[in-house]
């Protein structure tokens, strides 16, 4: 890690966000990331405002949301505290603002419509707050969806890197028939969301994985700083991986000593809003490919996954027939990820990989 610096106003906040498609392990990376020294996780933002303030659900920490003391910190620092914020408002504004529809129109050079304007002085203020409480170098964000980084890249004062992370569309779709319970919502009372994460046919998941791995392909092609990685090079090398994702970072050169071999060794709470199950892990996480699509996605299924994101799949070097790539054919990568297969296994159950396919849109 650089020497940390006390920042002023006019230091921009530097955020790296992770980008991609759910259940493409995200939340492994930004658990990973988080126990790096100056870089501080804070789960998906867009879920903030409802998952968190509204629904009071877990803190990846394991305490609810308004218990948590670093949240009330954040919400302090940001907003004189979160009750001074007119939550209606916002949650409008996410659900207005933050959507794949509006990409193009936030892609668009030039000025943006006020409610655009609106929604990103209030990201500015909260990823502000959460620097000034942490005292983060590096805040990262698992958010993944390419609305919400086409928007981060408007708001003012942050400094903002991508990670963007790709896994074998045929692992993501069977991913999603899946059920998987969301544990941040035992505890929290009232809370709208469902028990369990909604199931998708492949198809779904599919045609996603296409649309949005496209578009983060054009988030790089308009300049946003960016490195690409496959999540399968991701297990196999996480300690590499994540280095080349600090990297042009202020956490590059940071120790990750805590990552040795296939072995990762999670010290105290992740501090996130939303995410897969694993968030709330700690102590020691064997890192392991999961290619169980191979076996237990029907055939049938695996062909039309294949034929219907056959071009990404291709420019990610992954085997269009078959069986899951190895994960041998490296890719450190600045703009080109790699091949390979899966999801984390833990030391005891393997998590599935990520919340939220994304409900925007
Ligand atoms: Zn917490």
């Amino acid at each position: 890690m650089s020497a940390h610096v006390e920042p002023d106003d006019a230091t921009p906040v530097s955020v790296l966000f992770i980008g991609g498609v759910g259940r493409s392990g995200s939340t492994l990376v930004e658990r990973l990331a988080d126990q790096v020294p100056g870089v501080h996780a804070i789960g998906e933002t867009h879920h903030l405002w409802e998952r968190g303030i509204q629904d009071n659900q877990l803190c990846g920490c394991g305490q609810p949301f308004d218990a948590c003391p670093t949240w009330i910190a954040i919400g302090e620092a940001a907003f004189g505290g979160w009750d001074q914020l007119d939550l209606d408002r916002v949650i409008y504004l996410r659900h207005a603002v933050d959507r794949t529809r509006r990409v193009p129109e936030l892609l668009k050079p030039g000025s943006k419509r006020a409610d655009i304007v609106e929604y990103c002085d209030i990201l500015s203020r909260y990823y502000r707050g959460v620097r000034d409480v942490t005292g983060a170098d590096l805040i990262v964000d698992s958010a993944k969806n390419l609305s919400t980084a086409a928007l981060l890249r408007l708001v003012p004062g942050i400094d903002l890197r991508i990670a963007h992370v790709v896994r074998d569309s045929r692992g993501v779709a069977y991913s999603w028939t899946k059920k998987v319970k969301r544990p941040e919502v035992d505890g929290s009372a009232g809370t709208a969301e469902a028990e369990f994460m909604p199931e998708y046919h492949p198809a779904y998941p599919a045609f996603r994985w296409l649309t949005d791995n496209g578009g983060f392909e054009v988030l790089a092609r308009l300049g946003t700083p960016m490195v690409q990685h496959r999540y399968e090079d991701f297990l196999e090398r996480p300690r590499e991986i994540l280095g080349e994702m600090l990297a042009s970072t202020p956490a590059a050169d940071a120790d990750l000593s805590f990552i040795d071999g296939d072995t990762a060794s999670l010290d105290g709470p992740v501090h996130s809003v939303s995410g897969n199950p694993m968030r709330f892990q700690t102590g020691d996480l064997v890192l392991r490919l999961d290619d169980k699509w191979a076996r237990e996605l029907d055939t049938g299924l695996q062909r039309l996954v294949t034929a219907m994101t056959f071009p990404l799949l291709a420019r990610y070097n992954y085997p269009l027939r078959g069986h899951p790539a190895s994960g041998s054919s490296s890719a450190p990568s600045t703009s080109t990820p790699t091949p390979s297969t899966s999801t984390p296994s833990t030391s005891t159950a393997a998590p599935p990989a990520t919340n939220g396919a994304s409900t925007n849109g």
